[in-house]
């Protein structure tokens, strides 16, 4: 048996970062303490806050409900709701609306869920049935749509999401390769833009690896389906790459946080913030003068029609 470097407790997991065994009192007690140098660098909950938690009942998502509620839940001038996204994915996003559900409900977290079909008439799995773009494409502009605008309905001051340090990373790097400054800009945190909810990722700190522990280590359910449209074959690549590199030199993926932050400044003096239009049809806010969310149900709608 392994024990804590900390108290010599039974480890439960080994920190290739900090080259640590830790027990499960100080690993959850270290996993905690980067959430809080995360939210308070950033100042991403602050007195009066009304949060939104993107809920989807993925293992990510749960971990977040959970370990906020838990560092934040007690304090009166905060308040937290959780919003899950249907987006009508048979077989796969059913089982995580009931988690996130039962979530919600054990951590007394007022829950909304807000469908695809409810909203735009179409589940995601008609409207790649109908259409000719990729799953993700659809996916990723109506959520992104619906969280914002349901947010901000709800009075939300904040969204916050579940990304960790390996999805961030990905991000960074993926960038990079695509030579694509202008998208690495837009993951400068907290840039405050009208009517669009400012999103908040308190994960953004902790590795993938040790979102699975806390959540195993906690007792919260963990749902590890893929979903059926997943292809991202670029982005797999570079998180394989990044996980071989963290492996032989561990701590990289810091280094990339570090590196990125270093950057802001630079980022932000070469693509200055603009000021958002009102979609025309819909009002939400947009950089041109029909969102993007319009567009494509025209398109679906025009292919439904033929
Ligand atoms: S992988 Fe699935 S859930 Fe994720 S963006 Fe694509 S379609 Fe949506
Ligand atoms: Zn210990
Ligand atoms: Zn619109």
């Amino acid at each position: 048996m392994l024990s804590c470097d900390l108290c010599n407790g039974e480890a439960v997991i080994y920190q290739r970062h900090s080259n640590r065994h830790l027990c499960k009192k100080h690993f959850i007690r270290d996993f905690e303490k980067r959430i809080k140098y995360a939210v308070n660098k950033y100042k991403m909950i602050e007195k009066n806050d009304k949060i939104a938690i993107a809920l989807s009942g993925g293992k990510d998502s749960v971990v977040l409900a959970f370990v906020l509620s838990k560092l934040y839940g007690k304090r009166r001038d905060i308040e937290f709701i959780a919003i899950t996204i249907d987006e009508g994915i048979e077989g796969y996003r059913p089982p995580t609306v009931e988690i996130a559900k039962n979530i919600a409900k054990n951590l007394e977290i007022e829950h909304h869920i807000v469908s695809f079909k409810e909203n735009f008439g179409l589940t995601l799995d008609e409207m790649v049935r109908i259409g000719e773009k990729k799953p993700c494409s659809y996916c990723g502009v109506f959520r992104k749509y619906l969280l914002n605008k349901t947010a901000r309905e709800l009075n939300a001051t904040k969204l916050a999401t579940g990304h960790n340090l390996d999805d961030e990373t990905q991000t960074i790097m993926l960038n990079y390769i695509h030579g694509d400054i202008e998208r690495l800009a837009r993951l400068i945190p907290q840039r405050v833009q009208e009517d669009l909810i400012l999103r908040i990722k308190p994960m953004r700190e902790v590795y993938e690896k040790e979102v699975v522990i806390y959540g195993l280590l906690n007792g919260l359910p963990q749902d590890m389906n893929e979903c059926p449209y997943s292809y991202f074959p670029v982005r797999a690549a570079i998180r394989d790459f990044l996980y071989e590199f963290e492996n032989k030199y561990p701590g990289r993926k810091f280094s990339i946080m570090r590196g990125f932050e270093n950057l802001i400044p630079c980022l932000k003096e070469l693509y200055p913030q603009v000021k958002l239009n009102k979609c025309e049809r819909c009002g939400e806010p947009t950089s041109k003068n029909i969102c993007q969310a319009c567009v494509l149900l025209d398109e679906l709608k025009t292919k439904l029609e033929c």
